[in-house]
């Protein structure tokens, strides 16, 4: 088996066309076969090195592989321009003018039903001869058969008139020549696969190609949001750069995106990549759209930085706060303790900074949890505390939790309404890991002085 992943790089790699990129590094892994990662640039205006190399970067962060490429279109135009004269001079092909205007004006009298058929002439675009028999029958692996009645088909342009050859011939022509025996791509390449075939059958009939077969097709579901719209942007996160931006770890984006379209239909399963790889068939890629939900990813996240080695978390959060603006705190030795005391609570890297960057490098402003929870009761509380953490005789989780307890019962205080005023004295919010896992990791030293700019200040 012989699969590609052919992407434009007009743009990013989006989720739709990284999941592409999966079922076919999937297959090929499955399958024992080959991924051939082809860079479809011909569009000169739209192409740029800029998203070749990120849509690499985003195919490398996601740990995907290739066996051969990148191929570069644009550099195979010598190559397309011998297939195409060989087609001309095979008879497969011919030179026309035909306008859109020509063709209008056939229909109507032949009907509208009959494919336009063209005049062979000296120069012009050049369209490619469709048969008058029979059909082109498309035997997609997931959606079946689909047959096109050759009497129905207009002959389709394949090359404009100064020579440049048209999208479906390119890449029929890249994909005989790459050998390739299994093509996997998005739905909306649906419409080209006809006029694909019709080119691969005349090429193999030129001779061009030897004794190799057209590939079989399989049409991925179309990705929708929750809301059961087409995928975009307004569903959040739309490239793959913006996922690792946000903090998902690419062995979950894999085990999401493997879900969208294939497999129990059951979007929360966990799959390591090594079960996907073992279990992975395009025979159970569903033909209904799959539904790219962002509150789901972020869930099946959090099951993965939960299951992680704590050290192993450590060392991808220093990275992730070196390419997010804090550095500082990436070399920070207390990182690690911060890690581990946040481990159970945060779903992606993004939400760690949030959460427990206060415990790092200093106070979070945030006025209305001061004015909740310092005020008189607040800092009354406040004051017991300092002095019972100031005595305490250990300061580890345990000292300080006892501490605090003993507190809470001697003034018949709700936990909260010790660990709240705690809480923002020593991060100046409400949200911190939890209260006694903070305070131990800030020190007794630290922890006083934070406590005490809090009872002065106001
Ligand atoms: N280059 C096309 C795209 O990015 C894919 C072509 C194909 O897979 O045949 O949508």
């Amino acid at each position: 088996m012989r699969v590609r992943f052919a992407p434009s790089p007009t743009g990013a790699l989006h989720i739709g066309g990284a999941r592409t990129a999966l079922f076919n590094w999937l297959l090929a892994r499955h399958e024992r076969g080959e991924l051939v990662l082809r860079i479809e640039d011909t569009d000169r205006d739209r192409s740029s090195p800029e998203n070749v190399a990120q849509i690499i970067d985003s195919l490398r962060w996601l740990e995907l592989d290739w066996d051969e490429g990148p191929i570069f279109q644009s550099e195979r135009s010598g190559r397309h321009q011998e297939a195409l004269q060989a087609l001309l001079d095979s008879g497969h092909a011919y030179h026309s003018n035909a306008t859109a205007e020509d063709v209008k004006a056939y229909k109507r009298r032949h009907g509208a039903e009959r494919g336009f058929r063209g005049e062979p002439e000296t120069g012009g675009a050049v369209r490619l001869r469709v048969p008058e028999e029979g059909a082109t029958v498309v035997h997609d692996l997931i959606r079946g058969e689909t047959r096109f009645e050759h009497l129905h088909l207009d002959d389709p342009v394949i090359a404009r008139a100064d020579g440049s050859v048209l999208y479906n011939f390119a890449v029929s022509i890249d994909d005989l020549d790459a050998r390739i025996t299994h093509v996997v791509r998005g739905e909306d390449h649906l419409s080209n696969t006809p006029k694909q075939l019709l080119v691969l059958e005349a090429a193999l009939a030129a001779g061009l190609g030897g004794r190799a077969q057209p590939p079989l097709y399989a049409h991925l579901p179309l990705l929708h949001g929750p809301d059961g719209r087409k995928l975009s942007k307004r569903h959040g996160a739309a490239s793959l750069a913006e996922l690792r931006e946000a903090g998902y770890l690419p062995e979950a984006v894999r085990n999401y995106l493997a879900l969208l379209g294939w497999g129990s239909g059951d979007d929360s399963t966990v799959l390591s990549t090594e079960e996907l790889v073992a279990r992975f068939e395009l025979e159970q890629v569903s033909r209904n759209p799959a539904r790219f939900d962002e509150v789901k990813l972020r869930w099946l996240n959090g099951v993965y930085i939960r299951a992680q080695p704590a050290d192993q978390l450590g060392a991808r959060l220093a990275s992730f706060l070196r390419n997010s603006g804090h550095p500082e705190a990436a070399g920070d030795e207390r990182l690690q303790r911060a890690v581990e005391i946040s481990q159970e609570k945060i779903h992606t890297l993004a939400e760690f900074w949030p959460l427990a960057g206060a415990l790092l490098d200093g106070l979070r402003d945030d006025p209305k949890a001061r004015e909740r929870w310092l005020g008189e009761a607040g800092r009354a509380t406040l004051a017991d505390v300092r002095q019972a953490l100031a005595g305490a005789e250990g300061f580890d989780e345990e000292s300080v939790g006892a501490a605090l307890q003993a507190i809470a019962e001697r003034r018949g205080l709700k936990p909260g309404e010790v660990y709240q005023p705690l809480r923002v004295a020593i991060s100046g919010t409400t949200v911190s890991p939890g209260i006694f896992e903070s305070v131990a990791l800030l020190g007794r030293e630290e922890t006083l002085r934070r406590i005490d700019a809090a009872l002065g200040a106001g």
